[in-house]
């Protein structure tokens, strides 16, 4: 069993790297990467433990890469391998300071304009270090400001709102140079999760081949069979390879981690992302 795709305390999900290598160990799991937003900072400890568990593990990263800013439409980008730490750390370092000073700006816009909401009360809806907009949308809806997410994110988060403060979107194409710069390997995150018809799909993930996209999450735990044999399909027509991810973030997700291949599959899916 592989599983390519899982999230720890070092950014939304509630497990520490110790925690999560241990449940994989025990559900028969033997080779894995760690995908935290915008983060690797499991990495030594998950690369010790690994070691010690005899489990094949290799470092990833999930990001968030924007093909429509006006409507804030954004896919995932998930980089595994890199052979440049230090330049990938860099941008994360990076991309996870703007991510705190938006929620920052927003407290400020709040207050000065009545809304008690504080940087706190925000960052205790997440057991763990990654906070996004949707955070403020469930914080407003927590205090009552808003009755719904949607609701919160129209009025206060969205380029249509009056409110709306600006910030750093990054393209498609720019996340997988970076990565590619990085000595990564940029993969398609949970194509299933893309507002697009399949036809819609097909030209997007032609063209992010063209940008150096080398892979596509076809085997992803909550895809169709139908949607994995298309993924599949798309994969082969554009030269890309597959992989398999289940986006495992805590116990509260109601299913195990881990993806059951063939062994065949297993074994291609490992050499492709270089295990
Ligand atoms: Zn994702
Ligand atoms: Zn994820």
């Amino acid at each position: 069993m592989i599983d390519f795709h899982l999230h720890t305390l070092y950014s939304d999900g509630s497990y520490t790297p110790f925690e999560l290598i241990r449940l994989l160990k025990k559900i028969g799991v033997t080779s894995f990467a760690i995908t935290d937003h915008d983060s690797i900072l499991g990495i030594s400890e998950a690369e010790k433990i690994a070691e010690e568990l005899k489990l094949r593990f290799i470092a990833g990263v999930e990001f968030e890469a924007y093909y429509d800013i006006e409507n804030e439409q954004y896919v995932h980008i998930l980089g595994y391998n890199f052979s440049k730490l230090e330049e990938i750390e860099k941008y994360l370092i990076k991309l996870r300071a703007e991510r705190i000073n938006l929620i920052y700006d927003y407290i400020e816009l709040f207050n000065s304009i009545g809304m008690s909401i504080s940087f706190d009360e925000i960052n205790s809806l997440t057991p763990g270090i990654h906070l996004t907009t949707s955070h403020i949308a469930a914080g407003l809806v927590k205090k009552g400001y808003a009755s719904t997410f949607e609701e919160a994110k129209r009025a206060f988060l969205l380029p249509s709102s009056k409110y709306y403060i600006n910030r750093n979107h990054y393209t498609v194409e720019f996340i997988i140079d970076m990565i590619l710069k990085s000595g990564g390997i940029p993969v398609l995150a949970h194509p299933c999760r893309i507002h697009m018809t399949d036809d819609e799909i097909e030209t997007f993930i032609s063209k992010m081949k063209l940008y150096g996209l080398q892979g596509i999450e076809a085997f992803y735990l909550m895809s169709s069979e139908t949607q994995k044999s298309f993924y599949q399909s798309i994969a082969l027509k554009n030269g890309l390879f597959v992989t398999a991810g289940s986006d495992w973030h805590s116990p509260e997700d109601n299913y195990n981690p881990g993806i059951e291949l063939s062994y065949e599959k297993e074994c291609e899916i490992c050499v492709n992302l270089k295990i």
